[in-house]
């Protein structure tokens, strides 16, 4: 394996590498990119994946999404094209979802900055134009969901004889959409030699039959099957909040305010998001304090002694900044952002509690990241309990609750002497509760609890066990591939073109889309159209029915006006089509 040393030119002088990723066999660009990027040092699966691959070796490697999977197989793929000659395109990444493509697109992108890598991301409802054109000027990698990427096989406008690397990434997630067929075709037309590595959060026997077919004795990787020994279990309280991308800063603020702590420790995955959330937080009015490793040691004393003696109340921190670090005991720690083991889950949720003395954890997560969520509650053995973030009106109450608490308190403990006079003046004149109405109001008001909040928008909880499934209505040439036998065979005998099914799930409404099987339109197509058009995970979609000329998608009855509006506006299969809520009789006629 290739070792290189940094070389001293393209180091930013600041930090200086993580010997982690150093370790790994990284080069040195892409450890100056990672560096900029704010990684402390590699996750479990990083460390384990990043050097086979490095060496050629094909990967069969079991990691949710949340682990840092992306950059285990991305790094390598980055300074292995680097390395050799070019190819057109000299790498392709299968994901199951537009909104994956684009994840996982950009990442790369990121990555390979320093090594000038050029990424196209390819993917159903975009226009096929500008794809074309960029497969025509030529790219290194191609990131595409599989009916995407065979569109262009057809048309030889992707040509994949030149790949040296292949990623199939969430594996899992795209033999339930019934992409097996897709797969087989696409690496059908790649070179017999070349470079392979699957992921999957799970490995069902049918994914392990497709790394029988297409992986060269792969090494095998598997993260946290052990669970973690947690010690004396200290007495946390777990909670989960569950909320899309955008909305993480926001639902923490939210989470923080609720729980007003005295003293909490956030925990960030990288650097940057350590600076961010500071700046964050004590734009909100706390006064928050950062501690991450790129920090020298006085800088850390001062910061640590300053949170000890109460002049912060935040510390936000990296987990490498925080280890072996004499914190005191906080009261709340706060992951923003769940962290890539169990392990350090662990570790973190270890700063609260202690002594015998009650804690709370509190953890805001992206929705792909709750598979990983629950393998951290398995290896643990610990609880966690999802919940809505605390909505406007709900911290609107606490905050009323904490002035009436601190007007009580005032009562009993403070000498009102001088007050009592003015009150009893203002008595002879005034309805005594408009006094001390008023004066609450300004208490209130001076602890800032007028300022105004907005509602962050709600994912439904999901349900334990309860699986998404994806129905389509049997078409008359109906293959017979694992495409069709992927989807539960729950079909009920129905007259043609009726949906199967009388009432959508408890919760959920129907919505119509005026597009089916005879304009090719398969479950993907309608949840990326979804996913990407409506900013809505695909989590919260129930089942979805394609019949042949309409399809009807489940969605949450509160999520209902805005699918329905953006999806109305946008192209599904590049069309406008008709979007409404789904009345059985007028429709089915
Ligand atoms: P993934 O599991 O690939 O979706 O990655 C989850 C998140 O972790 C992404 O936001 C990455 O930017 C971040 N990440 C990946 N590797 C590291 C690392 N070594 N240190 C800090 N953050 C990381």
């Amino acid at each position: 394996m290739k070792h290189e040393t940094a070389r001293p030119s393209v180091i930013p002088s600041v930090h200086g590498f993580s010997p982690g990723f150093a370790a790994l066999g990284l080069e040195a660009r892409l450890l100056a990119t990672l560096d900029q990027l704010g990684y402390e040092e590699p996750t479990p699966i990083q460390r384990e994946a990043i050097p086979p691959l490095l060496a050629g070796k094909d990967v069969l490697g079991q990691a949710a999404t949340g682990t840092g999977k992306t950059a285990a197989f991305a790094l390598p793929l980055l300074q292995r094209l680097a390395q050799g000659a070019k190819a057109q395109p000299a790498s392709l990444i299968l994901v199951p979802t537009r909104e994956l493509a684009v994840q996982v697109g950009d990442a790369v992108k990121r990555y390979g900055k320093e090594l000038r890598t050029s990424v196209l991301t390819l993917y159903g409802g975009q226009a096929m134009e500008p794809q074309l054109h960029a497969l025509k000027r030529g790219v290194d990698v191609v990131v595409a969901t599989p009916g995407r990427a065979l569109d262009h096989i057809r048309r030889q406008s992707l040509k994949l004889s030149q790949v040296r690397v292949v990623v199939l990434d969430e594996a899992d997630e795209m033999l339930d959409m019934g992409f097996a067929d897709d797969l087989d075709a696409i690496l059908e037309q790649t070179p017999a030699v070349k470079q392979t590595a699957l992921f999957s959060a799970t490995m069902p026997a049918r994914i392990k039959s497709i790394a029988q077919r297409h992986l060269n004795h792969p090494v095998e990787i598997t993260i946290a099957k052990e669970p973690v020994k947690v010690g004396t279990a200290p007495r946390v309280q777990q909670t989960a909040y569950i909320v899309a991308r955008p909305y993480r800063g926001a639902a923490l603020v939210r989470v923080l305010d609720m729980a007003g702590p005295k003293s909490a420790l956030v925990f960030c995955r990288t650097r940057v998001e350590v600076d961010d959330v500071t700046a964050l937080l004590n734009g909100r009015g706390y006064r928050a304090e950062a501690l991450h490793g790129g920090m020298s040691q006085p800088q850390r004393d001062r910061v640590l002694q300053a949170f000890r003696v109460g002049q912060t109340n935040l510390l936000v921190a990296t987990d490498v900044a925080a280890r072996g670090l004499d914190i005191p005991h906080v009261s709340h720690v706060i992951n923003f952002d769940l962290p890539s083991s169990a392990e350090i889950y662990v570790h973190r949720i270890g700063r609260t509690g202690r002594a015998g003395r009650e804690g709370a954890a509190m953890t805001v997560l992206d929705p792909r990241e709750e598979r990983l969520l629950r393998s951290i509650e398995r290896l643990t053995n610990a609880k966690v309990t999802v919940a809505p973030v605390p909505l406007a009106a709900d911290l609107l109450a606490k905050r009323l609750e904490r002035t009436r608490a601190a007007v009580q308190e005032a009562m009993q403990t403070e000498d009102l002497g001088g007050f009592r006079g003015v009150v009893e003046a203002m008595a002879a004149s005034h309805d005594p509760i408009t006094i001390a109405a008023a004066a609450m109001k300004l208490v209130f008001r001076a602890q800032g609890g007028d300022r105004v909040e907005e509602d962050i928008p709600a994912l439904p909880v999901r349900r334990p066990g309860f699986n998404q499934t994806m129905r389509t209505m049997p078409r008359p040439s109906s293959r017979t591939g694992d495409r069709d036998r992927a989807e539960p065979s729950r079909l009920s005998k129905r007259p043609p073109g009726r949906p199967d099914r009388e009432r959508p799930n408890a919760g959920m409404v129907r919505v119509y889309v005026g597009t089916g099987h005879q304009a090719g339109i398969r479950p993907g197509d309608l949840v990326g159209a979804i996913t990407n058009e409506a900013k809505v995970h695909s989590k919260v979609l129930g089942d979805i029915e394609i019949l042949d000329r309409f399809s009807l998608i489940e969605v949450p009855e509160a999520m209902a006006p805005t699918i329905i509006d953006r999806l109305g506006r946008a192209r599904i299969k590049g069309h406008r089509v008709p979007v409404r809520l789904f009345r059985e009789e007028r429709d089915i006629r």
